[in-house]
């Protein structure tokens, strides 16, 4: 058991070299969005921009791609119903948010269940679509990081009576299924198979439609960087509360935008 502290993260964080170029920083690979649900790609993937990795490319519905394309210009497109999907060129993977539900969302969860060779990031319709057909945990890559909030959590291993449950529960889940869980809400806890640290950063003006959507293209960046799952889901969830924290100086709890947030990461890498 732990508290995340500044010092702990800090002695984590990798150093840009002076020297680095793009590809010493990895290739993000987001799978996120459907109609209507664009916010979520937008967010996802500003939010890895944001936090260091070399590269980035999201993948999304054709007929969305200038959504994209035009709310973060520095990531590549994918278009999900015409391209393969070429998972070995990217060195993490996230995908989840806003994908939707359907069959043709369960057979893209599928198929990248099935091909990664890497830890993956698995959120928010991800989970939902895993929750709706258990069996899908035995093809979930090992060290993968799964980020639900209580809900999800308990759709996904059963209902729980408060969060001191569905810790011990996610303890059992990390060790059975070799996974990081981040079970998200005020005083996030990461769970891993060793050990279980408690998120020291955020506030409730967290608690808005798009802020769960960033921490997945948050930690996504960190894996696609080369941290540790347990390392990225740390140091992601600390940064992601910290930037919400920093944000107070310029916005309400009740006025503060995601956007805002994701705009503090330079002050909260700082
Ligand atoms: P989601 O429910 O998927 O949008 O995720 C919400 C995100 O906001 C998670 O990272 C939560 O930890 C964070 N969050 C939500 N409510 C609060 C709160 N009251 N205090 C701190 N963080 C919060
Ligand atoms: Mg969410």
């Amino acid at each position: 058991m732990g508290k995340l502290t500044n010092s702990y993260i800090k002695a984590g964080l990798k150093i840009r070299e002076a020297t680095s170029n793009k590809s010493d920083y990895g290739h993000a690979f987001i799978l996120a969005g459907r109609r209507g649900m664009m916010g979520a790609a937008v967010i996802a993937a500003k939010a890895a921009a944001r936090t260091g990795v070399g590269l980035l490319t999201v993948g999304v519905p054709a007929e969305e791609r200038f959504i994209l394309q035009t709310a973060v210009p520095e990531a590549m497109l994918f278009m999900r119903e015409e391209d393969h999907y070429p998972l070995d060129r990217f060195s993490g993977i996230g995908i989840g948010p806003g994908i939707g539900t359907d069959e043709v969302s369960e057979e893209m969860l599928v198929s990248v269940l099935v091909q990664s060779r890497i830890p993956l990031v698995l959120d928010a319709d991800a989970l939902t679509i895993i929750s709706q057909n258990k069996k899908l945990f035995s093809c979930i890559p090992e060290q993968s990081i799964i980020t639900p909030h209580s809900c999800e959590f308990d759709r996904l291993f059963g209902m729980h009576k408060d969060r001191e449950e569905r810790i011990n529960t996610a303890r059992d889940k990390a060790r059975e299924y070799h996974i990081v869980i981040v079970l998200k809400g005020p005083e996030t806890a990461i769970i891993t198979a060793e050990e279980v640290y408690y998120n020291t950063t955020g506030n409730a003006g967290l608690a808005k439609g798009g802020s769960g959507d960033a921490l997945t293209g948050i930690i996504t960046s960190f894996i696609a960087q080369g941290y540790a799952p347990d390392v990225a889901a740390k140091t992601g969830v600390y940064l992601h509360g910290l930037a919400a924290d920093i944000t107070l100086n310029e916005q309400s709890m009740e006025s503060m935008l995601i956007t805002d947030v994701l705009n503090n990461f330079g002050k909260a890498f700082e």
